[in-house]
C-alpha cells in the first residue's frame, strides 16, 4: 500500500464528464489498496474569468478581495469531485485550504506557504476516505484567503506530498509528460522519460509552464518522487523527475523554454559613472517590480552607457513609468520600452561539459535573420531575448538544430 498525492490541472477537470473520469482514476488506485489524496485546481478557464470579472471593477483589483474571488474556481471542483467519488461508492470529503490549514504568508496572489497540518487529512486517510483538497489556495495566520500565484495547484500537491510523505506526486495534465520544448509549438517535440530536478527548475523558471516553479522548488527541497502524467490516457509512465543524472542518456541540450510575458526597458544615454545602475534599478527594486535579465553597453564616445533590463510584463507599465519620472535626475537622454519581446532559453546539464553551444545557437538565429536582443548564461542555460513575432520560427529552428527530435 502506498500513499499518493494526485494533482489534476485545469482542463483535466473541465466539464463535469472529465471531473467523473477523474473519480474513476482515483477509484483504480484506491482499488489497489493505495491511501489517496486529490488535489485539483479550478475548472479551465474559471481562474481567468474570475481575474476577468474584477478588472471589469477595479483596473487594479484589490490583491485581498482578488485571493477571496479567485479562490472560489477550486472550491468548486473539490465539491464536484468529492460528489462523483462518492457517486461510485468511495468514501470522500473535501478541503479548502484554510481547513486543511495550509498556512502561508499574507503576500496575496504571491503566498508562499509556511506549514501544512496534514493530522486531519491522515485520520480521514486511515479511516478509507479519499481527501479531495483545493490548489492555489492557502490561509494567513489572520485567516485571511491567500493564494499562490498562477499554477499554483502544482505547488499544493507537491507541499502536500512532502508533508505527508507520500510514496509519489502526481501531477495529471493535457499532456503526457515534460517534453523537449512546449509540443503545442513544436509537434516534433519528444517526450522525456526523466529529467533532472535542476533542468527541470531552469525549464520552469525559463517560462514552461508545465510545472510551476514552487512545486519544483519544494520537491528538491523535500525529496518528493514527483511524475507529470496524461490525465487522458490510460497508460503510460509519464515523466519522472530525477535526482541522478543518467551519464549514459545525457544529451547536451534537454529542452527549450520561452517565455512570453516578459518586457523590456531601455536607458538611453546617461553618464556613465559609479552609482548609475543603482540609480536606475534602485526606484524599480523599491516598487517591489522583479527585474530578469541586465545589459549595459558604454556608448562610442565613452561617457554615456545605454542600460536595458527586462521586467515581467504585468509590471511594465509601472517600471517605465517609474524610469521617465526619474529620467531627469538620472540625466538620461532618452526612456523607452518594448513589451513585444520573448525569451528564448536553452537548458541542460550537459553544457557543462560541451563548448561552442552559444555560437551554434546564435549561428542558427542568424541564419533565420533572427535578431538578437539580449544574451545572458549560466552554467546549464543560454538565454535570448527576441523579438515576440519570431517565437516559433526560433523555438522550432533551435529544436531541430540541435536535433532535439531524436533521443540522444
Ligand atoms: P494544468 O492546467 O494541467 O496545470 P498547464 O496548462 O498549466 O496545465 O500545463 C500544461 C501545458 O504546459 C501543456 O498543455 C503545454 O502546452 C505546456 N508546456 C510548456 N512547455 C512544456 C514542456 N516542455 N513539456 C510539456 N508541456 C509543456
Ligand atoms: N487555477 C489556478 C490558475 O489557473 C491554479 C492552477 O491551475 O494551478 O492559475
Ligand atoms: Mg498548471
Amino acid at each position: 500500500m502506498a500513499l499518493i498525492v494526485q494533482k489534476y490541472g485545469g482542463t483535466s477537470v473541465g466539464t463535469t464528464e472529465r471531473i467523473k473520469n477523474v473519480a474513476q482514476r482515483v477509484a483504480r488506485f484506491k482499488a489497489q489498496g493505495h491511501q489517496v489524496v486529490v488535489v485539483v485546481s479550478a475548472m479551465s478557464g474559471e481562474t481567468n474569468r474570475l481575474i476577468g470579472l474584477a478588472k471589469g471593477i477595479q483596473s487594479n483589483p484589490d490583491p485581498r478581495e482578488m485571493d477571496v474571488l479567485v479562490a472560489t474556481g477550486e472550491q468548486v471542483t473539490i465539491a464536484l469531485l468529492s460528489m462523483a467519488l462518492m457517486e461510485m461508492g468511495l468514501k470522500a470529503k473535501s478541503y479548502t485550504g484554510a481547513q486543511v490549514r495550509i498556512l502561508t504568508d499574507n503576500a496575496f496572489t504571491k503566498a508562499r506557504i509556511l506549514s501544512i497540518d496534514e493530522e486531519n487529512l491522515r485520520r480521514d486517510l486511515n479511516a478509507g476516505y479519499v481527501a479531495v483538497v483545493a490548489g492555489f489556495q492557502g490561509v494567513d495566520e489572520r485567516g485571511n484567503i491567500t493564494t499562490l500565484g498562477r499554477g499554483g495547484s502544482d505547488t499544493t500537491g507537491v507541499a502536500l506530498a512532502a508533508a505527508l510523505k507520500a510514496d509519489e506526486c502526481q501531477i495529471y495534465t493535457d499532456v503526457d509528460g515534460v517534453y523537449t520544448t512546449d509540443p503545442r509549438i513544436v509537434p516534433e517535440a519528444r517526450k522525456l522519460k526523466t529529467i533532472t530536478f535542476e533542468e527541470m527548475l531552469e525549464m520552469a523558471s525559463l517560462g514552461s509552464k508545465v510545472l510551476q516553479i514552487r512545486s519544483v522548488e519544494f520537491a528538491g527541497k523535500y525529496k518528493v518522487k514527483l511524475r507529470v502524467l496524461s490525465s487522458f490516457e490510460e497508460e503510460g509512465e509519464g515523466t519522472l523527475i530525477t535526482f541522478e543524472e543518467d551519464a549514459m542518456e545525457q544529451p547536451i541540450i534537454s529542452g527549450i523554454a520561452f517565455n512570453r510575458d516578459e518586457a523590456k526597458v531601455t536607458v538611453l544615454g546617461v553618464p556613465d559613472r559609479p552609482g548609475i545602475a543603482y540609480a536606475i534599478l534602485g526606484p524599480v527594486a523599491e516598487a517591489n517590480i522583479d527585474v530578469d535579465m541586465i545589459i549595459q553597453n558604454v556608448g562610442a564616445d565613452g561617457t554615456t552607457t545605454d542600460f536595458t533590463f527586462t521586467v515581467h510584463r504585468n509590471e511594465f507599465a509601472k517600471a517605465l513609468g517609474i524610469l521617465k519620472a526619474a529620467q531627469g535626475s538620472i540625466g538620461a537622454r532618452e526612456v523607452k520600452g518594448d513589451d513585444k519581446i520573448t525569451k528564448v532559453s536553452l537548458v541542460g546539464v550537459g553544457m557543462r561539459s560541451h563548448s561552442g553551444i552559444a555560437s551554434s545557437m546564435f549561428k542558427t538565429l542568424a541564419a533565420e535573420g533572427i535578431n538578437i536582443q539580449m544574451i545572458s548564461t549560466s552554467e546549464i542555460k543560454i538565454s535570448v531575448v527576441i523579438d515576440e513575432k519570431y517565437l516559433e520560427l526560433a523555438v522550432r529552428v533551435l529544436h531541430k538544430a540541435f536535433n532535439l527530435e531524436h533521443a540522444a
